[in-house]
């Protein structure tokens, strides 16, 4: 990376940095993340939460261990992000696609559609921002965020964090 090159990188970085803080809610279901996130409700230094829903039932169980079955999950989600709700804090969405470049047209579209299906149905929240877990998107993908009027979070447009980055590493 020449000098030039490396200043706009870190003048982007640095820019990012400023912008309002964005959580990716991946782990509400972890006794101590859902510690911490009260805590931090508290605070109200949170501009958005982008939360993950039961559709994303596969993910928790290879990432987080989850035992629960998805029902037991789906309402343990549920009060979590009520609780939030009720305390003022805005929820969006968060999917993870995972291995993106296999999932057809018609997979991308069950998972966004069930995901928003639950916010309305579960929290009355309907989404209008969603950020792509790990930034994976394709073709398929902005069709079907335009044909549910879902508007795309880029790396860019906020500064962001992982809930469970304060557990495993509570130093960042
Ligand atoms: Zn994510």
């Amino acid at each position: 990376m020449g000098f030039v090159n490396a200043l706009h990188y870190w003048k982007a970085i640095f820019e990012r940095k400023m912008k309002p803080l964005c959580i990716h809610t991946e782990a509400v279901m972890v006794d101590e993340v859902w510690e911490i996130i009260k805590q931090k409700s508290k605070e109200g230094k949170i501009h958005i939460w982008n939360i993950m829903t039961p559709e994303n039932y596969e993910y928790f169980k290879s990432s987080f261990n989850v035992k629960l079955s998805k029902e037991e999950l789906s309402a343990k989600m549920k009060e979590r992000y009520l609780w939030m709700k009720n305390h003022g804090e805005k929820l969006e969405l968060h999917i993870h696609f995972s291995i993106i470049m296999n999932m057809s047209l018609v997979e991308q579209e069950k998972l966004i559609k069930n995901s928003i299906d639950w916010m309305k149905n579960e929290l009355e929240v309907t989404p209008k921002e969603i950020v792509c877990g790990w930034w994976c998107f394709n073709e398929d993908t902005l069709k079907l965020l335009k044909k549910y009027n879902l508007k795309l979070v880029k790396f860019r447009d906020y500064n962001s964090e992982h809930d469970y980055e304060w557990v495993f590493n509570p130093k960042l």
